[in-house]
């Protein structure tokens, strides 16, 4: 089956409209396409992200265009939910007037221990204000914070976990810290154990490559492997910001099995 469940649109930060989404899907030859666009609760970065008023929106948007499809593109209606402690939950309760398909859990910021909030992947300047102002300039600190938020995040009724290695984002060539570091094996191991217990899928998310930060996806390889041996699923996903990259890189990844989400015995 030919899917991707990890697309945004100009209902968030995507570039293009669902219906030209579906349109590229079409084209490409999917079977199914689900839009996960940014979903926060109130009270914080609402310019890249579903408000309250918009959430039912977006989901009669997304439905109508599903009804139009029918029978040639299934599509479906989920959300990208955050984790940021005090302030938003990745979990069908929170986002009941989108009554989502699916949910896929993602953490884009950290609840630091002074009740900060360090920015992960905005951009490298941001990421290092983040390490600098509240990890004491620690990038350890900073990068089994993120771990721990992840692990945190497991606990709420999502599916799909999103980009569990995102902190890797602007690390190419090691630039902050080594990926082959006994700390850093052991914040994964740490993690996979967690997600195997989880019983969650996560998402083999190509949307660094995309964007030309990685030339691999989150999860890294040595990470997919640890969860692979723990038997944990996979779903193909490219964090699509835009019609044409809602397949980007597909072909390197060719061996994942690829899942409806909601539909996992
Ligand atoms: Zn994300
Ligand atoms: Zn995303």
């Amino acid at each position: 089956m030919k899917a991707n469940f990890h697309t945004h649109t100009t209902w968030c930060d995507g570039k293009d409209t669902p219906r030209a989404v579906a349109e590229s899907a079409m084209a490409k030859g999917f079977d199914c396409l689900g839009f996960s666009s940014h979903a926060m609760l109130p009270g914080r970065f609402l310019d890249w992200a579903l408000t309250p008023e918009k959430a039912p929106l977006y989901a009669a948007d997304i439905r109508a265009l599903a009804a139009e499809y029918a029978g040639r593109l299934r599509i479906l209606c989920g959300v990208e939910a955050d984790w940021l402690e005090g302030e938003a939950e990745p979990s069908y309760a929170a986002y009941s007037p989108v009554a989502p398909d699916y949910i896929i859990g993602s953490v884009h910021f950290i609840r630091t221990a002074g009740g900060n909030v360090a920015e992960v992947d905005k951009s490298p300047e941001s990421m290092e204000a983040s390490v600098r102002d509240f990890f004491g300039s620690d990038v350890r600190a900073f990068v089994e914070a993120y771990f721990k938020a992840v692990r945190e995040s497991l606990a709420f009724d999502f599916d799909i976990v999103g980009h569990p290695d995102l902190v890797r984002k602007f690390n190419a060539g090691g630039r902050y810290f080594d990926e082959t570091a006994p700390w850093y094996v052991k914040a994964m191991e740490n993690t996979a154990d967690a997600i195997a217990s989880s019983g969650k899928i996560v998402e083999i998310n190509t949307g660094a490559i995309s964007r030309g930060w990685l030339d691999d996806a989150y999860p890294s390889a040595a990470f997919r492997a640890m969860l692979r041996e723990r038997g944990v699923r996979f779903v193909l996903s490219a964090d699509a910001h835009s019609a044409s990259a809602i397949d980007c890189a597909f072909d390197r990844f060719s061996g994942c099995e690829t899942l409806v989400p909601g539909e996992i015995a």
